[in-house]
């Protein structure tokens, strides 16, 4: 909005002093005072009509709101009738008419500037035609024909600009694009885990110290759990490597599936993960685990058509205020090495 008010300021000032000029020759009697004067009320009446629409919110409604189009064609029509009523002076408007299509270039397609271009070289032909038939001048028919040439000129020459100019800007649009889309796939990188899309270590580490933070502060329970599926390695000498990384991914939907939106999953390293349980007191998270534990000895990893089924060993702790998190970690890692000692497939709490 900022941009169109101060493109349409800028058009009102160029407008102000296009009509002063008229004036001016129209004082020296080079064109006609009672003409200029009705042409510059529909110039500056349509400028202001314009500016209105714009200001008030009005052309937001519209399928352009900066009605660049509209506004070009009344534009190079006001051009072409001061073309005709500017006596000897007529030749000002040609530049004028490559500063109408300037502004079009912005705000406007390919296809409507060639548009313009076509409505432009008949207005003013039309023009001419009129100059032609009922002289305002002693101009000799040569002099309009080399304005035509000029028109033709400032058309092409503009028309040629913008269609680069919209090159240009669909190349930039394109590799923002793909900008975007790189950087998107680098954060992901950065946070993810590979393999299983669970949260890589190092960034779980950043979401602990933060979550420690905040559970201390607002005086919530937060818990870790430790999960290390049991006997992985045998599933790697059974049926490959291949087949353990589908087990790890499935693993990794089994565990989602049984978490809260608001926890998180981390590959912790190998067949190692953690779960972070935030505002959880420590019956839910029992509860949350065992879930999990079941949900994974329930689960069936189809492998080049054999099945694959195994369990999770899980250590659950709270973080007590004070304690560093690694400190945390250390007591679920026993809890899970005690799950572990007791005949694996299930939950311990320290
Ligand atoms: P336990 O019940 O005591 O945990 O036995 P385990 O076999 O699960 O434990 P161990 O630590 O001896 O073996 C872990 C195995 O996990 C060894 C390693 O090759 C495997 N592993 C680690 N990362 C990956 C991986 O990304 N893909 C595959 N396929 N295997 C992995
Ligand atoms: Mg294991
Ligand atoms: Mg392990």
């Amino acid at each position: 909005m900022r941009i169109r008010t101060r493109q349409g300021a800028l058009a009102a000032v160029l407008m102000l002093t296009c009509i002063a000029e008229m004036y001016w020759v129209a004082a020296h009697g080079v064109a006609d005072y009672r003409a200029v004067g009705v042409w510059s009320i529909f110039s500056m009446g349509g400028l202001v009509l314009f500016f209105g629409l714009i200001r008030s919110g009005v052309s937001l409604r519209w399928q352009d709101p900066s009605m660049a189009f509209v506004q070009m064609l009344y534009a190079v029509a006001c051009n072409a009738v001061a073309f005709v009523i500017a006596g000897h002076a007529r030749g000002v408007t040609l530049p004028l008419l490559s500063v109408i299509l300037m502004f079009g270039i912005f705000g406007m397609s390919i296809r409507q500037l060639a548009l313009v271009a076509v409505y432009s070289v008949g207005l003013f032909t039309a023009a001419i035609a009129y100059e032609l038939t009922y002289p305002s001048t002693d101009e000799e028919p040569v002099v309009f024909g080399a304005y035509l040439v000029m028109v033709l000129i400032v058309l092409s020459g503009s028309t040629y600009l913008t269609w680069r100019l919209t090159q240009i800007r669909e190349h930039v649009r394109s590799q923002k694009k793909q900008l975007t889309e790189a950087l998107e796939k680098i954060q992901q990188i950065a946070i993810r885990d590979e393999l299983t899309s669970a949260v890589n270590r190092r960034h779980m580490q950043e979401l602990l110290r933060v979550e420690v933070q905040r559970s201390v502060r607002i005086a919530s329970p937060l818990l870790i759990a430790v999960l290390d599926i049991d006997h992985f390695k045998r599933i790697n000498d059974s049926y490959g490597h291949q087949a353990g990384d589908r087990a790890l991914q499935a693993f990794v939907e089994a565990v989602q599936a049984g978490i809260r939106g608001t926890d998180t999953l981390a590959r912790w390293g190998g067949e190692e993960f953690l779960v972070m349980l935030t505002d959880a007191p420590m019956e839910l998270g029992t509860v949350c685990m065992s879930r999990v534990r079941t949900q994974v000895q329930d689960l069936v990893v189809s492998y080049n058509g054999i099945d694959i089924r195994f369990t999770v060993s899980i250590g659950l702790t709270q973080y007590r205020p004070g304690e560093s998190v690694a400190k945390t970690i250390g007591r679920a890692d026993e809890a899970l090495y005690a799950a572990k000692a007791q005949g694996r497939n299930q939950v311990v709490c320290l």
